[in-house]
């Protein structure tokens, strides 16, 4: 006899209808539709998170991983959480107070950067562009110069903009002045050429929802040896338990001892959105998003909308677009939404009510997609109710 079931409030006892999402074509900022093939991954019955098969499966990830960011990197894994974790991940795993940390922001995700790297203690100094711009080489060298910093962080494909920032000879300057570097690529992984060795990159991180075709919930991370070097050298330990890489990397590395248990279908959805990347080639897909940007850059033109960033550093997985004067954009964009099941962005920050935010990442980068939206667009900005 259960004695306190009369104590039971039933306040909350609400019974929601059956799970009915709508089917939404997610051509924003982010997520972006995950490929069918990784929903059915993500459905398959979980296993422990020691078992042998998952091991094998982590191996595959990590060898995948590798090969989608051009690393060699030993250390290269899934963080248990969305991409903002593994970004603070490089902060708190290459940060040690003190520790002057130079931030180049050249949108929202930049200052980010600069929020975190403060909370793990850097000096952070910050160099700073209008959003949509991004640095060259001259500009980087005089901050490495002035600032003698430990880490430079860089953000490669700034989503709040849709600016690619260029990478080549920042490494070398990097080992010149003896820093590490850091690099968001979050929305540049799976869809835009990336060289992590080449380029002498140190700590990266990536998310699952963009690029990568798959639900958001785990992050790609890697650190190279030097990175790990100054991981092992910290006087102060790393002052967050879940992301500090010298517990976590014992589980994925050979150890295999308990940290926390991994998002099992998690990883089995990023393993499927790694093997479609692997089984179309870096290249190919590289192309693939490249030539449907530009499909997209051309049918814009033709409609009259001018592109924000200058051609040569748009990126190909995000093009943020003028909003044109006299049209209201959130009218825009909730038509899009009604009207066609169709999600673009706005802007935000420095670019709010300015801009639209189109992504064309994974999955999505499809010239069906580009077609389709550049009809909705077209229908919707001929409506007198966006018109302000
Ligand atoms: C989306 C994004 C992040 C954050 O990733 P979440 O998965 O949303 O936590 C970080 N940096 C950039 C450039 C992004 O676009």
């Amino acid at each position: 006899m259960i004695t306190s079931i009369s104590r039971i409030n039933d306040t909350h006892r609400v019974i929601p209808g059956e799970l009915d999402m709508p089917k939404r074509l997610l051509l924003g900022p982010g997520p972006s539709n995950a490929d069918p093939r990784v929903l059915e991954a993500l459905s398959a019955a979980p296993v422990g998170h020691l078992d042998p098969t998952f091991i094998e499966l982590m191996n595959e990830v990590q060898t995948l991983l590798r090969y989608a960011w051009q690393t060699d990197n030993h250390l290269t894994i899934p963080v248990s959480a969305t991409g903002s974790a593994a970004m603070e991940a490089t902060m708190a795993n290459s940060v040690e107070p003190g520790d002057v940390v130079l931030v180049g922001a050249i949108g929202y995700f930049g200052h980010r950067l600069i929020d975190m790297a403060g909370r793990y203690g850097g000096d952070v100094r910050k160099m700073t562009k209008p959003w949509g711009e991004v640095f060259n080489i001259a500009e980087i060298r005089q901050g490495l110069e002035t600032h003698r910093p430990s880490v430079l962080a860089l953000v490669h494909a700034e989503t709040s903009t849709g600016a690619r920032q260029p990478l080549e000879g920042v490494g070398d300057l990097c080992r010149e002045y003896n820093c590490l570097l850091v690099l968001d690529t979050v929305t540049s992984l799976g869809g835009v050429p990336l060289f992590l060795d080449e380029w002498g990159v140190d700590l990266a991180f990536s998310c699952s929802q963009k690029g990568l075709s798959c639900p958001p919930g785990i992050a790609p991370f890697t650190m190279s040896p030097r990175a790990v070097e100054k991981l092992q050298r910290r006087q102060v330990q790393v002052s967050n338990w879940y992301l500090d890489m010298s517990l976590v990397s014992k589980y994925w590395g050979s150890d295999r001892t308990y940290h926390h248990t991994a998002p099992i279908n998690m990883n089995y959805a990023l393993r499927e959105g790694l093997r479609l990347l692997a089984q179309e080639g870096l290249e190919a897909r590289w192309e693939r998003h490249q030539a449907n940007a530009e499909l997209l850059w051309e049918g814009l033109d033709s409609l009259g909308l001018q592109c924000h960033v200058e051609r040569e550093f748009r990126l190909p997985t995000l093009t943020t677009v003028r909003i044109p004067s006299g049209v209201d954009g959130k009218a825009v964009t909730k038509h899009l939404l009604a009207d066609y099941n169709l999600e673009i962005g706005g802007g935000l920050g420095e670019l709010a009510g300015q801009v639209w935010r189109i992504g064309l990442m994974g999955f999505n980068s499809d010239r069906k997609n580009v077609e389709l939206l550049l009809d909705a667009l077209e229908t919707v900005l001929a409506k007198p109710e966006v018109k302000k």
